[in-house]
């Protein structure tokens, strides 16, 4: 069964192609396992192809045909992989961390908070409110103003607080740009900086590793995992853009095997994809802080949040499955019969 739906997100977000106000996708059932597709244009394919590949999923036989016909639609492949996923898991009365962990799952996920751009004072005064919530990372937006103004910001988070501090400039800058802010941060002391240069550079944040830790994130969108971890500390790995909790998995070894730190985070997906992701970060043994309190940047969501933040981290469910229950019927800004 396919159920859509809408979601309105509390504030706009910025995505390489333009704004996004809300996020717009579809439930996939099977075999008594639920995934969730929620396409991100400029990250995965587009809601029109999601809706037909999950379409060519349900009419297939089985479950490797269902996810042969989402082979070019990582979103929808993400839907049709978790719910198979699910439906095992809960088959096994395991939970989808016990499924994928080869030992031993982390019974909770450490998280970072993100703060965007804003003012020196604004900056400082939610890095406090964060450490106050119980975080022990931040991850400051960068790239929006001066880079000199960008390294006060940082510097004054580093002062006023003892949060780990990351630096996201979403490939803003330029070579020049990058290197006397890499320099300057890797003084200040980040952990890492995430997609200095536009996603193509692989070149150009090679480069830049030595001065700080690079961290890469768009770049998955234009080259394979395997090139990527060439020239990178750390990868941000988003379960629904590479097509799946098991690909995105594999990618997490790959990186731990190739020396580079993965980070599990969403493309702000709802409830059912927001939660998997938890159990694959919960998998990978001693994953540092992930980008899963993501909840937060949807005003309404398909269900309660079975696992929230607090703390600065995320308890892992650990009922069968991803342990995510939608009611039945119709969904949020969906459609019946889509
Ligand atoms: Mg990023």
């Amino acid at each position: 069964m396919i159920r859509s739906f809408a979601l309105p997100l509390a504030d706009p977000l910025a995505t390489a192609r333009g704004a996004v106000d809300r996020r717009e996708g579809f439930l996939f059932q099977r075999d008594g396992g639920l995934g969730e597709a929620t396409p991100l244009p400029g990250w995965t394919e587009s809601l029109r192809a999601c809706e037909r590949a999950l379409g060519d999923a349900e009419r297939a036989d089985d479950w490797p045909d269902a996810l042969d016909a989402c082979e070019d639609a990582p979103a929808a492949r993400h839907a049709v992989s978790l719910a198979g996923l699910d439906a095992s898991a809960r088959d096994a009365d395991e939970s989808l961390a016990d499924a994928l962990a080869d030992g031993d799952p982390a019974d909770a996920v450490p998280v970072n908070a993100t703060v965007g751009d804003a003012s020196v004072e604004e900056t400082v005064a939610a890095a406090e409110r964060a450490a106050d919530e119980g975080f022990g990372t931040v991850k400051l937006k960068v790239g929006a103003r001066e880079v000199s103004a960008d390294v006060e910001r940082v510097q004054a988070v580093r002062d006023a607080t003892d949060l780990a501090v990351r630096a996201d400039a979403n490939g803003a800058w330029t070579r020049e740009q990058a290197h006397d802010a890499c320099y300057a941060l890797g003084h200040v002391g980040v952990e890492y900086v995430e997609q200095p240069l536009p996603a193509h550079d692989l070149a150009g944040h090679a480069d830049l590793r030595g001065s700080v830790d690079v961290a890469l994130d768009e770049s998955l969108t234009e080259y394979p995992v395997a090139d990527v971890l060439t020239a990178a500390d750390a990868v941000v790995l988003k379960p629904m853009a590479l097509g799946g909790v098991d690909r995105a998995r594999d990618a997490a070894l790959a990186a731990r095997e190739a020396g580079v730190e993965p980070v599990v985070t969403t493309t702000v997906d709802a409830a059912v994809a927001r939660t998997a992701a938890v159990h694959l970060a919960a998998s990978v043994p001693d994953v540092g802080a992930c980008g899963l309190a993501t909840a937060r940047f949807l005003e309404t969501d398909l269900a309660a949040d079975p696992a929230p933040v607090a703390d600065g981290r995320v308890r892992v469910p650990d009922g069968p499955g991803h342990g995510v229950d939608v009611a039945s019927g119709g969904l949020p800004g969906g459609t019946t019969d889509a």
